[in-house]
């Protein structure tokens, strides 16, 4: 077997070089560990960015992953297959939307989110020249569309122009958004936590009056779920602690738990009111083992307690966390709800996090200053303990 010297230099010589990567080659995974090609251990707060909500090698997941493989893998759009329509009744079972479009990816849900946004304003009035108000450090992804409405500047720059008339407000500053509102507004978007910006929850005051301000003037709320839904601050999604209720709504990355998957769902006015025959389509998006994948993760959900373990563990890393923001003067902060927790330096925590590495624990950073732990949501205090152990060392060091 080559070394991972050896593999790395092979992709660096083939891969498209967009990505800064940890020197390291994962081969296989177990639960909350990962191992690398050369056998070693780590235990693993990222789960692949929020993915691997359920752990590595679950059985029945993979049981039937195979299973649908071995029967149908794929069929396109124009027809019907049974794991899609089971799918999508289960979603909107634990959603509370009434319709579904199932993408391959995050980005993608953001892009038909737009789409139906922009196409709910147009059959109103018949005008093309509609406006969304996004969040400042935001993320929505990397397409043309999604990229439009991130609010990282470093990360539009060179591919300008965007798709036009969005504005950006600040998240949690509602008169920032009022101030952003004109006849032409047709949604306002944002993370219900955000993600990749720090970790910023929207706070209770801030989603009350944007979601007033929404039903008052007609325009749509589109809450981007793909981060933070599923589980991971404790309810199947974040917007559900708030008793308000999004128009629109994306989720993906623990949605298929690996097997590339996305959504973007509306309540039944928007549904009748937007998207129609003709209007959007994806070759892939909800196909059989796609679909099997949702339904063995729901199924899974309910089985295994997950969100039950979310809400017992949480408290127990955010006072873990805490502990070691009272002990380093240069943490200033910890941040997050659930499972999606930020801890903020006063300094890049890039040596940390490559410190973490060669220690056995995997850790991803959210900005310069910022440790983000999006954990598998099935670990354990003990899990915890670990951690921390490790990432304390790490810190002194
Ligand atoms: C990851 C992410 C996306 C993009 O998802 P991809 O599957 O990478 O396209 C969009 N929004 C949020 C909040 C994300 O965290």
């Amino acid at each position: 077997m080559q070394d991972m010297k050896q593999y790395i230099d092979e992709a660096e010589a083939t891969l498209l070089h967009t990505y800064n990567r940890y020197q390291v080659v994962l081969d296989k995974g177990d639960g909350v560990y990962l191992y690398d090609i050369e056998g070693k251990k780590y235990l693993d707060f990222c789960a692949g960015i929020a993915v691997f909500a359920l752990g590595y090698n679950n059985q029945k997941y993979n049981d039937a992953l195979k299973a649908q493989i071995d029967k149908l893998i794929h069929t396109s759009n124009y027809y019907y297959n049974v794991p899609a329509i089971e799918a999508a009744k289960k979603m909107k079972e634990v959603s509370g939307m009434d319709r579904i479009f199932f993408t391959n990816s995050g980005a993608e849900a953001v892009e038909g989110a737009i789409k139906a946004a922009r196409k709910y304003a147009y059959l109103k009035d018949g005008s093309t020249d509609h406006e969304i108000i996004a969040m400042e450090h935001s993320f929505h992804g990397r397409t043309m569309g999604a990229l439009s409405v991130t609010g990282n500047p470093k990360y539009r720059e060179a591919f300008q122009p965007m798709i036009g008339n969005i504005r950006f407000a600040q998240m949690n500053d509602f008169d920032s958004v009022l101030a952003n509102v004109t006849d032409k507004t047709c949604a306002i978007m944002f993370e219900t936590v955000q993600g990749e910006g720090g970790i910023y929850p929207a706070t209770e005051e801030f989603m009350q009056k944007v979601k007033a301000l929404c039903e008052e003037k007609d325009i749509l709320l589109i809450l981007d779920e793909i981060q933070c839904g599923m589980g991971r601050t404790g309810s199947m999604f974040a917007w559900q602690k708030y008793g308000i209720k999004p128009d629109i709504m994306t989720t993906a990355k623990a949605l298929g738990c690996g097997v590339p998957v996305g959504a973007f769902l509306m309540t039944e006015k928007v549904g009748q009111n937007s998207l129609t025959s003709g209007d959007h389509g994806t070759t892939y998006g909800g196909n059989p083992l796609a679909a099997a994948a949702i339904n063995v993760v729901l199924e899974l959900f309910e089985e295994n307690h997950i969100i039950d373990n979310v809400n017992s563990v949480a408290d127990y890393l955010e006072q873990k966390l805490d502990e070691l923001v009272a002990k380093y003067e240069f943490i200033k902060t910890r941040r997050g709800v659930g499972l999606m927790q930020g801890l903020v330096f006063d300094k890049p925590v890039g040596p940390v996090i490559s410190k973490a590495l060669e220690k056995g624990l995997i850790l991803i950073n959210a900005g310069t200053d910022i440790i983000r732990f999006v954990p598998p949501l099935v670990i354990t205090k003990e899990n915890v303990d670990e951690m921390i152990a490790i990432l304390d060392s790490c810190i002194q060091d």
